[in-house]
């Protein structure tokens, strides 16, 4: 047969050792091409790279011996199931012992020869040391030597084993042709990389620990420059003067708004509006990104920006990630600015429910009708054509990606401004991976007169007086939250513990609230039942709401006052920071309880963080710390590549190197390069990316 030819892209199941069947199971692990075979890098590696002799075997030690097995032996005590051998060789002899693997009987013969790892321990009953931490052992056969060196431990499933998978890194690694260069010369001799071919093969199979940090900091560089070079290309687009506006300077309408509102600014928030005044007035298109604490008063911000566009003769754009917040944006926008002769139109699923409707909202859209549009997802669909877009805001931008981003922004032929605002503080290393392609502004101070919000972690056994404390709340004229996990209960073994929304919201409504108006609210209710909800939560109508995360995100309802978190112990830092953000927005005194029956010293700890501090900040550079970006982020679709082997913390440097080499590369003369580059960009961010970058 032919050899046939290589391509990253093929599908893992033509790999050696692979096949049909086991590609099934390798797409459980996100395994679907070579590429992703490829970039499947170890978690950890084991140290197999010396044997011991038996006789330098040490207390405490982590050894890997080969011997031959002798009077193997087997008892139980209770429901114990003990084995125990000698293993010898030239040097000495060992005592191994295994628990519980009674099947072991079967397999292991006097005589044989035997790999061992495991960690040794002085006996001293018997006088000797005893292995009996074995961590694995091979059969060798008698003349077979065993292969040494540093073994990868590949993240995995029950289903496929370690040999599996390093079967099928070796066998893809032996038929791969060395892998050509994706980085020009200079950044390589610059940055002292190795090769990434070698790079490749040495983050598996590394001969030493020098050679494999090398391959990881060279497959760091690289994750941290594609990313930067994709942010540089997707900013590079709109730094054109040719297409940005230059809005005019503020008029009328800003300062009457100003002056109409119930407060004035912060300190922070006229800085802000400020920096945004200037980007706005400039030829340059405005990329800038507002994170501003929950409750710090972004949206004002985001309406005087819409105003500014509005005043200049352009449409503006509100997008928001769900249907109920971009339902109180469109009411509180029409409040203030429908007597000023503003107009401002929601465009939301319920709206464009009919296609009639539709096409009637769109039609009116693309004649000017309305001069600020807000709405959700539905604000990026094909046919909506907008009249002179001049600025687009998305608000709580961690819920848009890269990708969403820059599709708005296609949308418009000259490049409309573009505002991002977030309550997601993320550390600056993260901004600049997630948002290096923006501006970015923050709103720490908050407006004056906020009462913190009392924060206490608390076990279920003083769930009866916490409920009689939300009661007393109630009955004073307040209303409540309660968050739960998950929707509804789950019958797997992790989970089947908590109680879901759905059980606390019968316990409630039938028990201690039974005289109380409640309400259950999720993500997989209707858009209509829930805005339903909603809206009878804000008008008071419901006291009490038992919902999931779906209120996380900047539902404003000021007379609500306390929020009780059931298990806790399930949400990040920075989420259940949010989720408490709901409460203490009016004059009352609020308090947010979480109850957690978790006995782990990792969830106390963090709970107590939560108890002390009410810096997102700090917060959120916790919480990414305990838990990784990848989970901090969610399923938020950022749009970025995952790092699968950069670590935001642990590289701070090489990404700056990175972004530097970055910044410094995507220039006009090496457009030519980016054959090579666009590939790799488009391995790593899919299709999609091409889409948007190609000009
Ligand atoms: P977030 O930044 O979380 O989106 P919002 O914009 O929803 O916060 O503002 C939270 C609340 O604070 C709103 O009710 C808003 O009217 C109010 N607010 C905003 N700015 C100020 C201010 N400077 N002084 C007093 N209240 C303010
Ligand atoms: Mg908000």
């Amino acid at each position: 047969m032919s050899r046939e030819k290589f391509e990253l892209t093929d599908d893992v199941m033509y790999v050696k050792g692979v096949g049909p069947r086991r590609a099934q199971l390798l797409n459980k692990l996100k395994i679907f091409t070579k590429y992703d075979l490829l970039t499947h890098y170890p978690r950890d590696y084991e140290n197999h790279s010396s044997l011991t002799d038996i006789c330098d075997v040490d207390e405490g030690e982590t050894v890997l011996l080969v011997g031959h097995i002798y009077n193997i032996t087997s008892r139980e005590t209770g429901r114990l199931t003990i084995i125990n051998a000698l293993l010898e060789d030239d040097t000495g002899y060992i005592r191994l012992t295994w628990f519980n693997q009674k099947y072991l009987l079967t397999k292991l013969r006097d005589g044989m020869k035997l790999l061992v790892i495991g960690k040794a321990k002085y006996d001293s009953w018997s006088g000797g040391f005893n292995l009996n931490q074995i961590q694995s052992f091979t059969i060798l056969d008698e003349d077979e030597e065993p292969e040494l060196g540093i073994t990868p431990i590949y993240p995995s499933t029950l289903a496929v084993t370690q040999n599996v998978l390093r079967t099928a890194v070796k066998n893809l690694l032996a038929s791969m042709p060395r892998l050509s260069e994706i980085l020009p010369e200079e950044i390589l001799s610059e940055q002292r990389l190795m090769p990434l071919d070698d790079a490749f093969r040495a983050i598996h199979f590394p001969q030493d620990f020098l050679e494999l940090d090398e391959a990881r900091r060279r497959l760091a560089f690289d994750e941290l420059f594609l990313i930067q070079c994709g942010l540089m290309l997707i900013k590079r687009q709109t730094q054109d003067e040719r297409l940005g506006i230059a809005h005019k300077k503020n008029g009328k309408l800003i300062k009457k708004v100003l002056a109409n509102l119930p407060f004035t600014l912060t300190g922070d928030q006229k800085k802000v509006f400020r920096a945004v005044t200037k980007d706005m007035e400039s030829k340059l298109p405005m990329r800038r990104l507002i994170q501003g604490e929950v409750g710090s008063g972004k949206t004002v911000i985001a309406m005087l920006a819409l105003l500014k566009t509005v005043e200049s003769g352009f449409q503006g754009a509100f997008m928001a990630p769900t249907e109920i917040l971009a339902t109180q944006h469109y009411e509180k926008f029409s409040a203030l600015l429908e007597p000023l002769g503003v107009r401002v139109e929601l465009l939301s699923a319920k709206v464009t429910r009919s296609k009639k409707m539709r096409s009637e909202i769109y039609e009116k859209i693309s004649s000017h009708e309305p001069d600020i549009i807000i709405g959700t997802h539905a604000l990026i669909q094909e046919d909506v054509k907008f009249s002179k877009l001049g600025l687009v805001v998305t608000d709580e931008q961690h819920r848009f990606g890269v990708t969403q981003r820059a599709t708005l922004e296609k949308k418009s032929d000259v490049v409309p401004d573009m505002l991002v605002m977030t309550a997601t503080p993320i550390p600056r290393t993260m901004t600049l991976t997630v948002y290096g392609d923006l501006d970015v502004s923050l709103i720490k101070e908050l407006p004056p007169g906020r009462k913190p919000i009392k924060t206490e972690a608390k076990t279920s056994r003083s769930r009866k007086k916490i409920y009689d404390f939300v009661r007393a709340e109630i009955l004073a004229g307040r209303q409540a939250y309660v968050v739960c996990p998950l929707i509804e209960h789950s019958e797997s073994e992790q989970l089947a513990h908590i109680e879901s929304a759905e059980e606390i919201f019968d316990n409630l409504s039938t028990g201690i609230f039974s005289d109380v108006p409640c309400a259950l609210l999720h993500g997989k209710m209707k858009p209509r039942d829930k805005d339903d909800i909603m809206e009878k939560f804000r008008d008071g109508e419901i006291k009490l709401l038992v919902s999931t995360t779906v209120i996380e995100v900047g539902v404003d309802v000021p007379n609500a006052s306390v929020m009780v978190v059931e298990h806790a112990e399930r949400f990040g830092l920075a989420q259940l920071h949010q989720l408490r953000g709901r409460v203490g927005r009016g004059s009352e005194k609020s308090f947010c309880i979480l109850i957690s029956d978790s006995k782990a010293d990792f969830t106390k700890a963090r709970l107590k963080i939560l108890e002390t501090t009410a810096d997102g900040f700090k917060l959120a550079e916790e919480d990414l710390k305990l838990r990784g970006p990848g989970q901090f982020f969610g399923e938020a679709q950022h749009g970025l590549p995952d790092l699968k082997i950069a670590d935001v913390f642990r590289d701070v440097e090489i990404l700056l190197a990175a972004r530097d080499a970055a910044e410094k590369f995507i220039t006009d003369e090496n457009l030519n390069y980016f054959a090579g580059l666009r590939k790799n960009l488009a391995l790593a961010y899919g299709e999609k990316f091409n889409q948007i970058t190609a000009n």
